[in-house]
Parts: structure tokens; C-alpha cells; sequence
């Protein structure tokens, strides 16, 4: 496995937000489910999340997100929680997952990295190619919180 550059994750706003969307999602062995969202970048540079709307325990339905942008906006990037920690449950990204990545032709931006799976241990990334990487661990990229 390769490691991206990890720019984005380098934004304390991004970090920010990737942390309260993995609060969000409740973590655990029961009761968790899914929380994702688009992190984009204005015509200014600023980058900013746009949450989803909540998913089921293992599902997160994306919006539509035509060109790869988000009223006007590039998507820099995607992410989704794998709050699951039970056995049961795959913590990398699935089958599905990369399927999704790899199939999405509003998901091939210029500027789109791919998408960050945050699960327990370790954030993911999913490359537009459907590739998994490791971007690094959860715990050194969102703090303890
Ligand atoms: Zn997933």
C-alpha cells in the first residue's frame, strides 16, 4: 500500500468535520450506522464539508453530484464512517464501496482524491480506480476526541 499525500486531512476544519461525523455515527459494537459527506473547495481555496444524510447501519445513499461538483463547487473528496466494530463487519472498505468508487463517472474530477473510509483503527482511502489505500490512523488524524 502507498501513501497519499494527505493535504486535505491536513486541514484542522477537515479534521474537524471528519470527527464529528464519526461521533455522529455512533461508534460501537451495536447501534452504529453510517454518516459521510462531500469535502469541497470554493473558488477562494477554502475547503468545507457537506454532509449526507444519515445511513443505515452498513448503507449511505450519496446525493447526486453531477461533474463532480456541489453547487458550483469542486468535490476535493468524499467520505464515510464504518462505525461497526463488531466481527461481523468488515472495517476496510468493502467490495461495494470500492465497486461504487470505480463506477462513478461524477466521482472522476480533476481535483478528486477519493474517497476516506473512517473506521475505528484506520482511515482508508479509496482511489477514483477503486484502489485501497491507508491514509493513516484514525486516532493520529482526528485526535483522541
Ligand atoms: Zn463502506
Amino acid at each position: 500500500m502507498s501513501t497519499p499525500r494527505l493535504t486535505i486531512l491536513d486541514d484542522p476544519d477537515i479534521r474537524k468535520a471528519l470527527e464529528q461525523a464519526w461521533h455522529d455515527s455512533q461508534p460501537g459494537i451495536v447501534g452504529g450506522h453510517e454518516e459521510g459527506g462531500f469535502i469541497l473547495r470554493d473558488a477562494t481555496g477554502t475547503l468545507s464539508v457537506v454532509r449526507w444524510q444519515t445511513g443505515a447501519q452498513d448503507t449511505i445513499i450519496v446525493p447526486p453530484h453531477p461533474n463532480c461538483k456541489i453547487g458550483g463547487n469542486d468535490i476535493l473528496a468524499t467520505f464515510h464512517t464504518h462505525p461497526n466494530t463488531a466481527d461481523e463487519y468488515l472495517q476496510e472498505p468493502s467490495e461495494t464501496d470500492r465497486r461504487a468508487m470505480r463506477d462513478d463517472p461524477d466521482l472522476k474530477g480533476r481535483f478528486y482524491e477519493g474517497e476516506f473510509v473512517i473506521s475505528q483503527e484506520t482511515i482508508y482511502l479509496i482511489a477514483p480506480n477503486g484502489q485501497v489505500s491507508e491514509a493513516g490512523r484514525t486516532r493520529e488524524i482526528l485526535g483522541d476526541g
